[in-house]
């Protein structure tokens, strides 16, 4: 079966168009570095313009809706914006766009103006503020309290490893609301902006880098609008975060460019003067690096299939995030087997091949295993699904299955 898929004469047109602006407009020394980490504050404040631009082209958040600075463009766009943007080395949005299919399902008229406008137009930028010290995996014990103070709430917690570059305007997710009300019920989920009075960001630093951030709330004021769904309604708000989040929108365009490296080493490298590909060893550990990565590949994009479609959904999501997880970290163990001390050379290394992106790849394919659920919390997830659990549970609402415009 071909699963190669054919464009249509006016999305080709599309393409065209997209490449020549792309090429035109974003000039060599600002295309993504190999390790996200090496983004300088120059290219940074460069990019938060660029992505303003792009917005405002429909480009930079394609199938969002139009009244609310997203493209409404459909996701045969998305997937061409995506592969035209890999060729250009466009650096992604710095939003955690997480948050954009939550305001759609839960946010009334006047937060979707407040909130979703400002970030799909990417004047603003939001991280997702769900872990704590004591919430990871069992994210309904968390411990961050808000109360309320009249209209408005006061914040007093901590919230750990939240992703994003640099700073963010907002912070997106679940509160306690109710100390006596039972799990699952006694939870709020706001967005709190930033800098606000009380509220400290500090940086960690974990082996792929220093994009993660400890945020410290001590009775932070915040209006009572910015609370999405009703108070005790955190729990499914989000629901509809993590259901995205473990993988339940797939991918329009998988990519793999540590295959596409680790494939290019063994064909184009020689070793004691025969070509690397010659031996059989390497050529097997190769050929299953190969078939992971486009399994993977297939995975996602029949859940972006069945999402774009409006599909029901179940396990499918956290099939494929677990699997993703999985074989990415047996594919850097490939690349060391086959590439061997070339890869773990780093980008400052002249010896490194491909600028040193395996050495990154090393790094962030064992970090990639815990953000977003980890692989046994999947596992969970899946039997749940599958109804081989103690409790059974079903996909929560997204914009495909809650029938709002928009995916
Ligand atoms: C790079 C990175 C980026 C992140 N970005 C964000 C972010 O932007 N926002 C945010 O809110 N959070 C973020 N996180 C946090 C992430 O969601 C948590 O690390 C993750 O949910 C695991 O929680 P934990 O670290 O507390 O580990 P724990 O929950 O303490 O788990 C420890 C270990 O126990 C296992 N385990 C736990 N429960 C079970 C169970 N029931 N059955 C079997 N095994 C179990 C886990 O799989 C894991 O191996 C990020 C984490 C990382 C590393």
């Amino acid at each position: 079966m071909d699963f190669t898929y054919q464009y249509t004469e006016e999305q080709e047109e599309f393409r065209k168009e997209v490449r020549s602006w792309l090429q035109e407009n974003i000039p060599d020394d600002k295309r993504a570095p190999v390790d996200r980490n090496e983004l300088s504050d120059e290219m940074y404040a460069w990019w938060r313009e660029m992505h303003q631009t792009l917005a405002e082209k429909g480009w930079l958040y394609p199938t969002y809706p139009k009244e609310y600075g997203g493209g409404g463009l459909s996701g045969e766009h998305e997937t061409i914006l995506q592969e035209e943007f890999r060729i250009a080395r466009v650096v992604n949005g710095f939003t955690n766009s997480l948050v954009f299919p939550t305001l759609l399902v839960w946010a009334d008229d006047s937060q979707k103006e407040l909130f979703l406008k400002p970030l799909l137009s990417a004047e603003k930028v939001a991280f997702q503020n769900f872990s704590e010290p004591n919430a990871g995996s069992d994210l309904a014990s968390l411990q961050a309290r808000a109360i309320r103070d009249g209209d408005d709430w006061l914040i007093t917690g901590q919230k750990i490893w939240i992703s994003g570059q640099r700073k963010p305007d907002l912070l997106f997710g679940p509160m306690v609301t109710d100390t006596d009300a039972p799990r699952h019920r006694n939870l709020g989920y706001f967005m709190v902006p930033f800098p606000s009075e009380g509220l400290d960001q500090e940086r960690m630093n974990l082996l792929s880098g220093d994009d993660q951030s400890v945020f410290f709330f001590d009775n932070v004021r915040v209006p009572g609008d910015h609370l999405i769904g009703g108070e005790q309604q955190g729990w499914q708000v989000t629901q509809t975060t993590l259901e995205i989040e473990h993988g339940g929108r797939g991918t329009a365009m998988p990519q793999d460019e540590a295959l596409e490296h680790l494939l290019g080493y063994v064909e184009n490298t020689e070793s004691a003067g025969e070509a690397l590909g010659a031996d059989p060893l390497i050529q097997q550990t190769a050929v299953e690096a190969y078939i992971d990565s486009h399994v993977f590949s297939l995975l996602s994009l029949r859940n972006y299939g069945m999402y774009m479609a409006r599909q029901e959904m179940s396990y499918q999501g956290s099939q494929t995030s677990m699997f993703g997880k999985e074989y990415r970290i047996e594919n850097a163990d490939r690349s060391r087997d086959i590439m061997g001390m070339y890869a773990m050379c780093g980008i400052d290394e002249p010896r490194a091949p491909y600028a040193g992106a395996p050495e990154v790849y090393q790094r962030s394919s064992l970090v990639g295993a815990h953000p977003a659920g980890t692989i046994e919390i999947q596992k969970v997830i899946i039997a749940r699904r599958i109804g081989i659990s103690r409790t059974r549970e079903r996909a929560a609402a997204t914009p495909s299955t809650a029938g709002v415009s928009g995916v």
